[in-house]
């Protein structure tokens, strides 16, 4: 039975997980490095609760009862309490390895570990601990809340009670869960990378401006969002790392990461977590 969510990480996707958790009833521990972070994911999710309020999807009760079943907590050793664990730390695979090796001590046996990682592979996550058939992905969509789709990854070692269980979660917050296997960039990122980084090489080349190329794919192609803009909400860091994984993994040149992507990135245009991407915020 899971009543307790534990999520590592209150950036971007950690605040979402922990407030689509809390809004559907359940306590959530959320985790990060220091005060002040902790302190930008709670006005995040107070933030996204007060959208929900004003299109009148949940009542002023209901949001300050979500917003009173998460506590925050800078030690991991909190995760004892944890009936289900969802890491968000940033995509760094060294720091999510050490994060599981950690998880794997402090959380009690059974306790399933998963991993909203973008790219990298379930299987060497799970290898990192002693619990490889209870460690799986759980890869939510940016924004977190609004989103509705869950892609649900089984390493090589991951049980099917273990798949399951993280099925049904899913669908207790109310997403669909859609099942991957664990090959490089899993189905999401294997189509979208290719596409944003395409669209990245187009304005390199000075094909188009990045209003035209997003325009191009949300008038022609009915696109909600460009793949520029889309770019810059989900991190212009988080992009490169996942195509870097994709050339890795799978040792082809077609998922170079455009050069412009690189610079971007060097120079800290990470997109509108830093304000400024291929667009300005
Ligand atoms: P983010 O940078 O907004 O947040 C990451 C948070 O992790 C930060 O608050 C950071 O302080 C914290 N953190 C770093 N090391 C930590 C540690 N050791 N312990 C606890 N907290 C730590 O990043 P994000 O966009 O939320 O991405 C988080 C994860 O979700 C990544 O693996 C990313 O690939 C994945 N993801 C991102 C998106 C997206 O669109 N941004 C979509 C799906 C999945």
């Amino acid at each position: 039975m899971i009543n307790k969510i534990g999520v590592i990480g209150a950036g971007q996707m950690g605040a979402g997980i922990a407030q689509v958790a809390a809004m559907n009833g359940f306590s959530v521990i959320l985790n990060d490095l220091k005060d002040a972070f902790l302190h930008r994911g709670m006005e995040r999710i107070e933030k996204g609760l007060s959208s929900f309020l004003k299109k009148e999807r949940i009542t002023e009760e209901e949001k300050g009862a979500a917003l009173g079943r998460i506590q925050t907590s800078l030690e991991l050793k909190t995760f004892e309490a944890a009936d289900f664990v969802v890491e968000a730390v940033i995509e760094d695979q060294a720091l999510k390895l050490d994060v599981f090796r950690q998880l794997d001590e402090i959380c009690r046996p059974g306790v399933i570990l998963a991993s909203n990682t973008s790219s990298i592979p379930i299987t060497r996550i799970a290898a990192a601990t002693k619990r490889s058939s209870e460690v799986i992905g759980m890869h939510f969509m940016n924004p977190v809340p609004l989103m509705k789709l869950v892609e649900v990854i089984r390493g090589l070692a991951t049980s099917d009670h273990t798949f399951e269980i993280t099925q049904e979660l899913a669908v207790m917050l109310k997403k669909t869960p859609v099942a991957a296997n664990d090959f490089p960039g899993f189905i999401s990122n294997r189509i979208l990378l290719p596409m944003i980084n395409e669209a990245i090489f187009a304005l390199y080349e000075g094909v188009g401006t990045a209003e035209a190329i997003d325009s191009v794919m949300k008038l022609g192609m009915n696109h909600p969002m460009g793949p520029l803009e889309l770019a810059d909400l989900i991190g212009l860091d988080t992009c490169l790392s996942i195509l870097e994984v994709l050339h890795e993994g799978f040792g082809d040149s077609k998922y170079r990461p455009c050069p412009l992507l690189k610079k971007y990135v060097d120079a800290g245009y990470l997109g509108r977590k830093t304000g400024r991407g291929f667009y300005v915020y």
